[in-house]
């Protein structure tokens, strides 16, 4: 664990710079905005240790699977976002020196994330060898409005000199995937081209003909006064640059403003790359760097608006929340139906940027809470857009009849994970896509995409589920053998509980949807039975004896639910007894150790008990948790958060906070000793759902949002933001009340600890607790 940021309410600080910190700063302090983002590598040169980072949505390469035993049915490859041209680039010299962090003396260094106003900050002073000392002050952000612009200010004044100052402003396309694996280079240049203040690089990728131009608009200034004259400009290959020379008197800036854009052929047809490209650095220029920013600042604030949560009496934890909130809103506005959000969103490599299970599991709550309801839609569209990608991936694997098994990773709809255990046993993740379906209906009450869409995906899923059980005659059941559950540290299992319960679920939702659209609207059901080719008696009749007739284990003497079959054949530790030198047991332990251990990487009986808490006695909740949170590791970012609502559902307050803080400050304190490879942006989601169902109590049930709340000892209050149904409610907690605004012009009936409660229209009501 580091701690060597600063607490602060709206901002994360840097204080010092601490090169051995860099690369765990470089993901910390990311900017994106949805369509593009990047780490915050240094605009100046760094010959340090760093990681570059470049990316935009949507863009990638198919990069050849890799693997020492081919299995049939592996993925050929695997998509893999793409690391673009670096637009932030200035060489600065000054006399016969280059400005390198890594080399010269720094004091007054401060790197700030504003994510109030959605800006990058840094300043230092450097001192070069020969005693010249320059103070540095930069400025970039990603701007959410016109979101496919990129700004920076970068200012160099002379402190105790006056001399010349060379700044040399950069385009550099002759970029590479770190993860690469061939160590192949993955773009190829098209054309190049510049003007006096701009330059444009075409690129296209191997393989996926992506066509890319990015431009930037360079100018510079003196205590900001515009210098038109002596810029040179040059180019080599995939190398454009604007740059300056001039002598600057002690005391006087010299400062650089550069906009970027990128323009790709996943929005713009090839020929017309650069002319939009050119256009839309006109209009930023033509608005300047200051009002870009001031709209910025809006757009943000129009974001806090309706996601923010407020945590009064521990400035760690409100930092910590604002951080995850900010990050997961810059990587995805939910704008494009062609996008998802990937593990680390736009800030490292790893995952590929690819979407997982994680986005219907973890995401859509929040997005669902915080967001118009369009963007939680577009999410599951995603998935929707992905169904006969989905059919032909489980036609690969032996299934038929439209049968569909969604990709475990994927960029357009195909698998790219090319690990047997996952590849082809965690077949749970079509559950929590089905699971996903039922979440958005439940919640925003809008059942226009389940019938439209949802269901023929429910269709393919609960196909697949049919052909992937067996009937055993040992246990006069239908079973699943041979998955992985969402505890990865398990493979090749028999009756994994959570899959038979979410492939159970599945079968029997899928045909309830239907015949509510029978009843409701039969015509389109027609239509729908044609367009999917289904046997209305059949199917529906088998996926309802599948259904009632799945096994699952259980150890009744213990009143226990099994992991799966022989689960308490493992030797019983707990980990309270593992030595911490010996943790995380993924770098310490053999695998072979760890698959034979009881220990669990992350929530799998207790995810079902999450998804289907209604369908438990409290007691039985009780005795699971206590059972698998003893045995669960937490090695997956996405673990402690389920562990933490449900620890707050049974009342075990102290210990839903300390998951909670686990979740929170995972990323800002590098709890898994992994941030330098980029920050875990899919579990943030789970850190605003411990707040949300798990401190608030939050769910939804028969058509009304419940509350059951509890504050942690260690705040004084905490507020947030709902949004449901379209209907804005403000939430307040503190020891001794909950306050709850209603914002919107209907009245609204809510629960509060079971409790009917009607607020009226735009009025305030509180609860004593
Ligand atoms: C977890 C998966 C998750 C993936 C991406 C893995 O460590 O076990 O459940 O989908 O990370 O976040």
């Amino acid at each position: 664990m580091k701690d060597y940021l600063t607490a602060d309410e709206w901002c994360i600080i840097e204080d010092q710079f601490l090169p051995e910190y860099h690369k765990i700063s470089e993901s910390i302090f990311s900017i994106g905005n949805g369509k593009m983002g990047q780490r915050a590598n240094f605009e100046e040169n760094y010959t340090g240790e760093s990681l570059t980072g470049n990316y935009i949505a949507g863009l990638y390469y198919p990069d050849k699977t890799r693997v020492g035993w081919w299995k049939n049915g592996y993925p050929e490859y695997f998509a893999k976002v793409l690391n673009s041209p670096n637009w932030i680039g200035l060489n600065i010299t000054v006399g016969s020196y280059t400005l390198d962090l890594h080399k010269v003396e720094i004091s007054k260094f401060q790197r700030v994330l504003n994510m109030k106003d959605g800006y990058l900050k840094r300043c230092f002073e450097a001192k070069f060898p020969n005693g010249k000392i320059i103070s540095v002050n930069t400025v970039r952000f990603y701007s959410m409005d016109e979101d496919d612009i990129g700004a920076l200010e970068y200012s160099i004044t002379p402190l105790n000199f006056s001399g010349i100052i060379t700044v040399e402003s950069y385009l550099d396309g002759d970029v590479k995937n770190e993860d690469a694996n061939y160590d192949e280079k993955f773009w190829e240049k098209k054309s190049q081209h510049q003007t006096d203040n701009l330059s444009f690089l075409t690129q296209t990728t191997k393989k996926t003909n992506f066509s890319l131009c990015t431009g930037t608009a360079t100018t510079f200034k003196v205590n900001n006064k515009q210098i038109v004259d002596n810029i040179c400009f040059q180019q080599f290959d995939q190398f454009l640059s604007h740059s300056i020379s001039l002598h600057i008197e002690q005391g006087n800036c010299l400062s650089t403003t550069k906009y970027a854009s990128n323009i790709s052929s996943l929005n713009h047809p090839e020929n017309e790359l650069q002319e939009v490209c050119h256009k839309k650095l006109e209009q930023a220029q033509s608005k300047g760097f200051k009002k870009l920013l001031e709209e910025q600042a809006a757009s943000w604030s129009n974001i806090w608006a309706s996601s923010d949560i407020i945590i009064d009496g521990d400035l760690k934890a409100q930092q910590a929340i604002r951080f995850n909130i900010f990050q997961l809103k810059q990587t995805y506005t939910g704008r494009d139906s062609r996008l998802n959000i990937g593990p680390k969103g736009f800030t490292g490599e790893k995952y590929g940027g690819s979407t997982y299970w994680d986005t219907e599991a973890y995401c859509l709550p929040f997005f669902l809470g915080t967001s118009d309801q369009s963007i939680a839609r577009n999410l599951l569209k995603y998935r929707y857009n992905h169904l006969q990608k989905a059919i032909d991936n489980a036609q690969k694997l032996g299934f038929t009849d439209g049968a569909a098994l969604y990709p475990m990773v994927t960029m357009t709809g195909d698998e790219c994970h090319n690990e047997w255990e996952i590849t082809f046993e965690e077949i749970h993740r079509n559950g929590a896509i089905a699971f996903a379906i039922y979440n958005y209906t439940r919640y925003t009450n809008d059942h226009s995409y389940l019938e439209k869409y949802g269901l023929e995906v429910l269709i393919a899923i609960a196909r697949f589920w049919k052909q992937r059980v067996n009937w055993s005659i040992i246990k006069n059941k239908y079973v699943i053998l041979g998955v992985t559950g969402p505890n990865e540290y398990e493979n090749n299992v028999n009756n994994n509980w959570y899959t038979n319960k979410i492939a159970s679920w599945c079968l029997a939702y899928t045909k309830e949807s239907l015949l509510n659209l029978k009843q409701k609207n039969n015509h389109q059901y027609t239509e729908l039975l044609t367009k999917t080719n289904l046997n209305e008696d059949t199917e529906l009749a088998d996926w309802e004896f599948i259904s009632k007739n799945m096994y699952f284990p259980e150890d009744n003497g213990m009143g226990l639910i099994l992991q799966q079959d022989d689960y308490l054949e493992k030797e019983q530790l707990l980990v309270k007894d593992l030595p911490v030198s010996e943790r995380p047991i993924h770098q310490h332990w053999s695998w072979d150790r760890i698959l034979r251990s009881c220990f669990i990487k992350q929530a799998d009986v207790l995810q079902g008990l999450y998804f289907f808490e209604e369908e438990f006695e409290l007691e039985s909740i009780r005795r699971n948790f206590d059972f698998y949170e003893a045995r669960t590791v937490h090695e997956s970012s996405l673990s402690p958060c389920i562990h933490s609502i449900l620890a707050a559902r049974l009342g075990q307050r102290e210990k839903a906070y300390a998951l909670y803080l686990r979740t929170a400050r995972l990323d800002l304190d590098d709890y898994n000793n992994d941030t330098e490879d980029g920050l875990h942006i899919t579990s943030m989601a789970g850190t605003w759902m411990s707040i949300v169902e798990g401190f608030a109590g939050t769910r939804v049930k028969d058509d009304s949002l419940h509350f059951n709340p509890f504050l942690p000892t260690e705040w004084s209050g905490f507020s947030f933001n709902l949004n449901f149904r379209n209907q804005i409610l403000k939430i307040e907690i503190n020891q001794h009340q909950m306050e709850i605004e209603n914002t919107s012009d209907q009245v609204i009936s809510i629960h509060v600890k079971g409790k009917k409660i009607e607020i009226k229209e735009k009025s305030v009501h509180q609860i004593e607790l």
